[in-house]
């Protein structure tokens, strides 16, 4: 079933999980155990996020240069698959734009269809270590709209293109940002790229993660007066570590409000207190999220399940 239609049909906030695929080594029964906690709570879905692989080039002693692969996850496809086979319930992979090529990204989309799954989280993707700015690949997307665009015109096999004619074949969601996207000049030049995204094709928003709901109210508020009308879901992380009050605000460039720091900061290094204030702010941002009508509610939930499942049991 097409994210967009879960949205239109279920009526009351319901939790949206996104997991990271492991890096090589895991095996698939880990995995799977890993997210087995979630399935108490039914989800209608998983979102299975996607990275590109990382590469070093070595110098040979004769002077030529090799490459290496020094980093890399289990595809989305890959785990999207076995989770659909272990738990029989919908996935939705991310796609990137970064260190692919169009035509790479089309034949993802054949596999995709292969498998049967119709949804997918269509996102630009960040540059990799030692690259200043995000470099698009020769033949490949600048920026996520165009990607969109590129789904919408793929034309797959006599199957997807028997499917076309009733309806788009892929549900697509896309990233928003309530508090700007890092390299946009301001949070209207980012809401117009938004736009872009959803004039393309897109069927709903996921934002990034926030700490102050005021920030998301507010944001959905400036979408809807610039036109955006699709579902707007909002995204939570739970803090679980008091390193995070620094990391999070520097990796995704936002802001932990002063009450959430000075708790975390006066737990000093009682882990354990630092892991139930981070829990206890995120439940309370879902509790309010649910009460304003918000149509589901995204977590991040990097692999860990404990501060989740403690939030979902209260919450939902
Ligand atoms: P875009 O929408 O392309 O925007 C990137 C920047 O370009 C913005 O500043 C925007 O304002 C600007 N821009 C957009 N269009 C134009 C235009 N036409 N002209 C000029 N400027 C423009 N990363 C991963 O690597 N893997 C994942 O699985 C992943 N999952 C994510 C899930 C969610 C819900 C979110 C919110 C983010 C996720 N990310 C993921 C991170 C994401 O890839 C980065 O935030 C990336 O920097 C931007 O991606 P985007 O799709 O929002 O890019």
């Amino acid at each position: 079933m097409k994210v967009s239609d879960i949205l239109a049909q279920s009526g009351k906030a319901f939790p949206s999980l996104e997991i990271v695929p492991p890096l090589r080594g895991l095996t698939k029964d880990e995995l799977l155990e890993s997210i087995a906690p979630f399935m108490e709570f039914s989800p209608k879905y998983i979102n299975v996020t996607s990275h590109r692989d990382e590469f070093e080039f070595r110098e040979s002693p004769d002077g030529t240069f090799s490459r290496h692969l020094v980093r890399n996850r289990i595809s989305e496809t890959t785990v999207c698959t076995a989770i659909m086979s272990k738990y029989n319930i919908e996935t939705v992979p991310h796609i990137i734009c970064a260190g692919a090529t169009a035509e790479e990204i089309e034949s993802k989309l054949d596999n995709l269809e292969f498998l049967g799954i119709n949804n997918i989280v269509a996102l630009r993707g960040d540059s990799i270590t030692g690259e200043k700015r995000f470099t698009p690949t020769p033949g490949g997307y600048r920026y996520a709209s165009e990607l969109v665009e590129g789904i919408r015109q793929y034309q797959g096999s006599a199957n997807y293109q028997r499917k076309r004619k009733e309806e788009r074949y892929f549900c697509i969601g896309v990233g928003g940002y309530p508090e700007k996207h890092f390299e946009a000049a301001n949070i209207e030049t980012d809401i117009a790229n938004l736009k872009k995204k959803v004039d393309a094709g897109a069927d709903y928003v996921i934002t990034q993660m926030f700490f102050d709901n005021n920030v998301y109210y507010d944001f959905v508020r400036r979408c809807r007066e610039a036109g955006i009308t699709v579902p707007i879901i909002p995204g939570l992380k739970p803090l679980s570590t008091a390193r995070q009050i620094n990391l999070l605000p520097e990796s995704f460039s936002l802001d932990i409000p002063i009450e959430l720091t000075s708790e975390i900061v006066k737990a000093g290094e009682d882990k354990e207190a630092v892991y139930k204030i981070g829990t206890e702010w995120c439940a309370m941002q879902c509790k309010d999220l649910i009460a304003h009508g918000v149509p589901a509610v995204h977590f991040y939930t990097m692999g860990k399940s404990r501060n989740i499942v403690n939030i979902l049991k209260e919450c939902f």
